[in-house]
């Protein structure tokens, strides 16, 4: 062929051939033939119009807005509309996101807006210097410091010494971790405790940024202390009797869980329960509140017999439990101790005279291997042993 006319024209080829430069383009940008038929559409055009605008004329994908702006049907988005000069036959139409340009900017001044008037102490940082490159007013505020300072330090030199160090290894996560976010509780230069979070931004123009937000502790933790005080003064309300001061039932409970899982581990203590003798009679013949101040001096009488270590529990009614830390050579001794004091320690009356009570009881060493619920029925049966047997005595349990 030896004609002069141009070869006709290989569009698709010609888009292939410039779709690596196009697809870097920061705008939508797309090729069509005259009767405005989208041959080809860049990265940003196909977000844009809506992916499948390929092979349809591009004025069907679009309706007008005001001029020089169109709405691209498929994703409501308003864009900047503009053709190109271009050769190669075909049409070149660059566009814009009109909303999301504006938008931008917007939400860029209203980010800024929102980190300043952050309740948490934020603060911006370069990950390697760790130079502070700026802090809100609550930063400012809880460091106690003004902008133009602390927008020179080092973010290290606004923990205390101790956490400075901690900072380092904290940091090292904090760049490392693949969420990129790290949480520690810390301390400030100031001695304010603060939930320190470290995020790790993207990369800015070649810097890694550490954004570190800073929570205020210490009206949190002045709280849990209340909160801990009351939640501690329930819980040994839970667990103590009333009328004698003493551990109630269910403190007792608690107690001998754990001294059985000491005793496990090879502590030795022994268990008794002490029960006064005829005590009905001394309601019956002096009244309830007679009986009520009897439970209450017996119960510091054996108490006073015991060590710190050595528990004593109103069971319930007239009845002990003593969870008693020592040896078997030693349970007899202790237990006849707690019933001559009992019985040498008469309840003065107020007419002057003097009721003499006495207290019968039943004690049995624990053993690697029984449970509480067994150690408990030893100790009783041995008692009712002591009442059977004449009371006023010690009995200690006889294995079978
Ligand atoms: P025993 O020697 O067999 O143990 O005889 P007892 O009279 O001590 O035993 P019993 O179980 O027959 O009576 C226990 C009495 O303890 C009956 C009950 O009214 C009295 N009691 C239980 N709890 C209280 C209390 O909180 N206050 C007073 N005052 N008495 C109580
Ligand atoms: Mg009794
Ligand atoms: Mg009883």
């Amino acid at each position: 062929m030896t004609s002069s006319t141009p070869p006709p024209l290989d569009t698709p080829l010609t888009c292939e051939v410039l779709k690596p430069l196009l697809d870097q383009l920061s705008d939508g940008l797309t090729l069509c033939d005259h009767d405005d038929g989208v041959l080809y559409a860049n990265h940003v055009a196909l977000r844009l119009l809506g992916s499948n605008v390929i092979g349809h004329r591009l004025e069907s994908q679009l309706i007008d807005d005001q001029p020089g702006v169109k709405i691209a049907i498929h994703t409501g988005m308003h864009l900047d509309m503009r053709e190109l000069p271009f050769g190669l036959g075909m049409r070149a139409y660059l566009f814009r996101d009109q909303g999301s340009r504006i938008s931008a900017d917007q939400a860029l001044a209203r980010l800024r807006g929102l980190v300043e008037a952050w309740p948490d102490a934020v603060l911006f940082c370069d990950a390697n210097g760790l130079e502070i490159s700026d802090a809100n007013r609550a930063a400012r505020q809880l460091l106690e410091d003004d902008h133009h300072r602390l927008t020179r330090e080092n973010l290290s030199v606004i923990f205390c010494d101790k956490d400075a160090d901690r900072l380092q290894k904290f940091i090292r996560q904090g760049l490392l971790s693949r969420r990129g976010a790290v949480r520690r509780e810390m301390l400030l230069r100031n001695d304010v405790p603060v939930e320190a979070t470290l995020i790790r931004l993207d990369e800015h123009q070649g810097q890694l940024t550490l954004m570190a937000m800073l929570r205020d502790r210490s009206h949190y933790l002045g709280k849990l202390r209340a909160v801990e005080h009351k939640l501690a003064k329930a819980q040994s309300m839970i667990s103590r009797d009333s009328l004698t001061g003493l551990c109630n039932r269910h403190g007792f409970d608690k107690a001998l869980e754990e001294f059985i899982i000491a005793g496990a581990s090879g502590r030795e203590f022994a268990l008794m329960i002490g029960d006064i003798d005829h005590f009905k009679q001394i309601n019956d013949s002096h009244g309830h509140l007679v009986g009520d101040e009897a439970l209450h001096k017996i119960g510091q009488c054996i108490r006073a017999q015991l060590r710190d270590a050595d528990l004593v529990a109103r069971y319930g009614g007239e009845e002990f439990c003593i969870l008693v830390v020592c040896g078997a050579a030693m349970l007899s001794e202790i237990a006849e101790r707690i019933r001559h004091a009992v019985g040498d320690t008469p309840l003065a009356l107020d007419n002057g005279t003097l009721l003499p009570v006495t207290l019968s009881l039943g004690a049995c060493m624990f053993e690697p291997g029984i449970d509480g619920e067994t150690l408990f029925e030893h100790a009783d049966d041995a008692l009712y042993a002591a009442k059977e047997s004449g009371r006023n005595r010690v009995v200690m349990f006889q294995s079978p």
